[in-house]
């Protein structure tokens, strides 16, 4: 029986609907492969709906997420909108996205593609087989927590405050997602805290701890932050899944991004209790080569494959993605941000036929 999706896209700006477009193609393929029916709704936001309604989040696209199965978007932001008060920026509807849709997981992979192993500046020995998953809690923590905000003393000195706070609830809730994330992977979670310092990092420690009797098939490890970072370019293979707060995990998933060294592969996925989660590129709209046919596809294509996988509880289809991604960078296609010599240069459009082509050779 055919399975039908509502999925809103959001192409947003600069790169944005040049790489959508190639991950729209890539799920029609699919779908008829796996007998999954998608309906599509686009939707502004960032820039392009600055322009269009005044605003970067339009209350209709806000509606038409919540009212879907699953969001993919593509990058917001360019240089146009970058003089434009803080609020009515590009930033501020991906902002209001998070909030809208109340998006408190933020998943990461790290995955060493055995193709671009020498983009990364690690030596091949280290990085080689890197499969890593970054948790990280989106909604709380320092960035959040009050009080917040410059005051001055009586004395007449400022003095700036920021307030880390987690409730055992909020714990509790980014925990079931992370040993769930490790039970569909590797069956290992590191959380990581500063417990040695902060009294916020012995609740979470605890509370994790305490969760863990309800995974029994995942193995649990803490780490300190400061002892993670190093871990992570010293042996990154130790790690599985590792779950974290927002500040840390802000850290830590830039980190763990960069053993890849390529920003243009790189999905992720924002998850909320009730709504639907949000997949999209860690990378920006790269405004410096927007609408040249330049830009890399296979991390929104990528992402799309994640919704598939978390979203829609469609594994088969999410890894029928990935392993054509990897044939077409063993077939040598590679767009400008992944060159190197050897192999074949293409643009975004190019890139994208040539991965639908694989799709449906293996799909026949
Ligand atoms: P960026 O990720 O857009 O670009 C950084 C560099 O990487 C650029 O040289 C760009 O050309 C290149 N690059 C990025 N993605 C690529 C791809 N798919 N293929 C080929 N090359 C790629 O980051 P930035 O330059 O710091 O920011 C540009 C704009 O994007 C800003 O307005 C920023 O606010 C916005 N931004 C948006 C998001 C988002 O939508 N989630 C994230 C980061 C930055």
């Amino acid at each position: 029986m055919t399975q039908n999706y509502r999925i809103t896209l959001l192409p947003g700006d600069g790169i944005g609907p040049e790489i959508m477009s190639v991950a729209v193609d890539v799920l029609n393929v699919v779908g008829k492969r796996f007998d999954l029916s998608f309906e599509f709704s686009t939707a502004l936001i960032g820039g392009a709906a600055i322009d269009e309604t005044g605003e970067p989040l339009p209350a209709v696209t806000l509606d038409m997420c919540r009212n879907s199965d699953a969001v993919l978007l593509a990058a917001i932001g360019g240089y146009k909108w970058d003089s434009l008060p803080s609020n009515l920026r590009p930033e501020a509807g991906l902002l209001g996205l998070r909030a809208g849709l109340q998006l408190f997981a933020n998943l990461r992979p790290a995955k060493i593609i055995p193709q671009l192993i020498d983009a990364s500046t690690l030596k091949r020995e280290v990085v080689e087989g890197v499969d890593i998953m970054v948790v990280r809690e989106l909604t709380g923590g320092i960035y959040f927590g009050k009080p917040k905000g410059i005051f001055t003393t009586e004395s007449g000195e400022k003095r700036g405050v920021n307030t880390m706070v987690y409730s055992e609830s909020e714990i509790e809730r980014i925990g079931r997602v992370a040993f769930e994330t490790a039970r569909k992977r590797g069956g290992k979670l590191c959380s990581v805290d500063k417990a040695n310092v902060l009294e916020v990092s012995q609740l979470w420690r605890d509370r994790i701890t305490q969760l863990s009797a309800e995974y029994t098939d995942v193995e649990l490890s803490h780490l300190y932050v400061d002892n993670a970072a190093m871990q992570l370019v010293r042996a990154p293979k130790q790690f599985d899944t590792i779950v974290t707060g927002n500040l840390f995990g802000d850290i830590l998933s830039d980190a763990a991004a960069m053993l890849t060294g390529s920003i243009g592969m790189l999905p992720s996925a924002s998850l909320g209790a009730d709504s639907p989660g949000v997949y999209e590129p860690v990378h920006g709209s790269a405004p410096d080569i927007a609408g040249l046919d330049q830009a890399n596809p296979l991390a929104q294509v990528l992402s799309a494959a994640m919704m598939l996988r978390y979203a829609l509880n469609q594994p088969e289809a999410a890894e029928l993605i990935e392993n054509s991604v990897l044939q077409v960078l063993q077939q040598n296609y590679r767009t400008g941000d992944i060159m190197s010599p050897g192999m074949k240069l293409v643009g975004c459009r190019a890139m994208g036929e040539a991965l639908v082509e694989i799709l449906l050779l293996k799909s026949n």
